[in-house]
């Protein structure tokens, strides 16, 4: 009987679960729909680069789909309605789907599968998005892991038991049974959706652009281990915006990182590791969902987190970056104008924020979930959980980054710092890192006066420090 294939974060026609499956040996006609959500764009700014990304990326999704005889249907309004009307309009059997893990998606798909089944139809749905999900890799006496070492062999071990996690889903040779698209569902404009182009769109998007990244991440991966650290050298991916809307596919890459890696790139191993780090997220979210809001050891939610005025015009300093601490800051402007921030500015701005200024995670986690790319609640509640040591696997709270430290040792001749923050270019690599430590006529002869072209620091860090060990221990939690 008929299908349909509902799209969702999973934008490319190509090793694609439910497209796949969808394509299956009777040949029956099968077609392809996204729905531009209503409930979630109202929530976002006009010029959301997120919205301009999806959009980028259906288009270029579409094409794909048209020169195989299909197309995409696009939908504006709630799945809910939309997704099992468009069904009974084309006398669909089954809706083909990638399984979405996040909170708010499982409510809308039981959403739309309870209405579906009102009307004798069915939801299916597959894995697509991880290799192994929720319970497939659990501890030898199979409960769930809460630490990523032993989590990464047994996933190891895992994936080496069962290669076939990895087999591409072929869509390419049935594509004879994909439908086009009825009159008067094509794509519409951004603009018909409400949106505008933002000032700096994430660049390149769709299914071509992953791939570009990727083919020249593989240039550079075997030093991936000892440069991923640097935020001046940007010697990662740039992936997990790819990685978040399925433009590329996870199996793909994990079997490029294994290929690559079994023929000596020492950097491929420890970038595999990092994408199974977004496996055990995922996995961390889906057997602990009380994570979203709470902290992953309960003990942490009696950490008494700074409040009121001051911790208000301390966050907003923090957003804008405005801390006197230029690596925070440099970071900060990154993520404020690209919706990009690298991986340990991401670790020392949350550190920053939880331990120096004492601020609740939550409010951090929130501000990322609005400006980056690849926002993505399990790794982004993860990445936070961890910074302010109330995760599972989490930095010991009495282990606190020192921001200046963290400056000096990964942006050592302060490159990174003078990209982002133009009114500090002229600085020397002693001073960049703490201005306010620096002869004042030696930055006045580099045309910086603290507190008019650049704030003095928000906080002392050993003062900050010492309220951090105190907060924590206030709790008398285990060391
Ligand atoms: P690469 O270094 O090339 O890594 C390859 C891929 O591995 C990434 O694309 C990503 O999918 C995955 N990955 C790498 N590091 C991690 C990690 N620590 N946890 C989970 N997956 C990882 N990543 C997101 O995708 N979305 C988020 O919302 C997010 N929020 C974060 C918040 C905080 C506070 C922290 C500390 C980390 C967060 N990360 C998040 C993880 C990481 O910072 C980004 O995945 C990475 O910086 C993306 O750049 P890249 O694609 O060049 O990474």
């Amino acid at each position: 009987s008929k299908k349909l294939v509902w799209f969702r974060r999973d934008l490319r026609s190509f090793d694609n679960a439910a497209l796949g499956a969808a394509l299956d040996e009777s040949g029956a006609q099968a077609w392809c729909a996204f729905v531009f959500d209503t409930g979630i764009l109202a929530g976002l700014p006009r010029d959301d680069r997120r919205v301009h990304f999806i959009h980028a990326s259906l288009a270029a999704l579409d094409a794909d789909l048209r020169r195989m005889g299909g197309g995409l249907i696009v939908l504006h309004g709630d799945p809910r309605d939309e997704i099992p009307r468009l069904a009974a309009r084309l006398g669909v059997h089954t809706v083909y789907t990638n399984r979405d893990y996040e909170p708010q998606a499982i409510a809308r798909d039981a959403g739309v599968a309870a209405r579906l089944e009102a009307d004798g139809r069915r939801l299916a749905s597959f894995k697509d998005q991880v290799i192994f999900e929720r319970g497939e890799v659990l501890t030898q006496g199979g409960t769930p892991f809460s630490v990523f070492t032993p989590y990464k062999n047994a996933w190891l071990k895992r994936l080496a038991a069962e290669p076939q996690a990895l087999a591409p889903h072929d869509v390419e040779s049935r594509a004879g049974a994909l439908a086009p698209p009825p009159a008067g569902t094509a794509l519409p404009g951004l603009a018909d959706i409400g949106f505008i182009a933002p000032p700096a769109p994430v660049e390149p998007a769709g299914m071509s652009g992953a791939a570009a990244l990727f083919d020249h991440f593989l240039d550079r991966i075997g030093g991936y281990g000892g440069t991923r650290d640097f935020p001046a050298l940007d010697a990662t991916s740039h992936l997990s915006v790819h990685l978040r809307f399925g433009t590329t596919s996870i199996r793909h890459l994990v079997r490029t990182a294994q290929q690559v890696g079994a023929h000596g790139a020492a950097g491929a191993t420890v970038w595999l590791s990092e994408l199974i780090w977004r496996d055990f997220y995922a996995m961390i979210l889906a057997q602990n969902p009380h994570v979203a809001t709470q902290a992953f050891r309960p003990a942490f939610d009696g950490v008494a987190w700074e409040q009121g005025p001051q911790a208000d015009e301390d966050f907003a300093a923090w957003c804008a970056g405005r801390t006197g601490y230029p690596l925070v800051d440099a970071a900060m402007a990154q993520l404020n104008q690209t919706g990009f921030m690298h991986n340990r500015l991401r670790m020392l701005t949350a550190s920053f924020l939880t331990k120096d200024l004492g601020i609740d995670w939550r409010r951090g986690e929130r501000y990322f979930a609005l400006k980056l790319n690849d926002y993505e609640l399990a790794s982004n509640n993860g990445g936070w959980q961890w910074a302010a040591s109330t995760g599972c696997d989490a930095q010991p709270w009495f282990r606190i980054f020192n921001p200046l430290t963290q400056s000096r040792k990964f942006d050592p001749d302060g490159a990174f710092i003078r990209r982002w923050l133009p009114q500090l270019a002229a600085l020397g690599a002693r001073e960049i890192h703490a201005p306010w430590l620096a002869d004042p006529a030696l930055l006045q002869a580099q045309g910086v006066q603290l507190g008019r072209d650049y704030p003095w620091p928000l906080v002392d860090h050993e003062q900050a420090r010492k309220r951090t060990l105190a907060r924590f221990e206030a709790i008398r939690t285990e060391r």
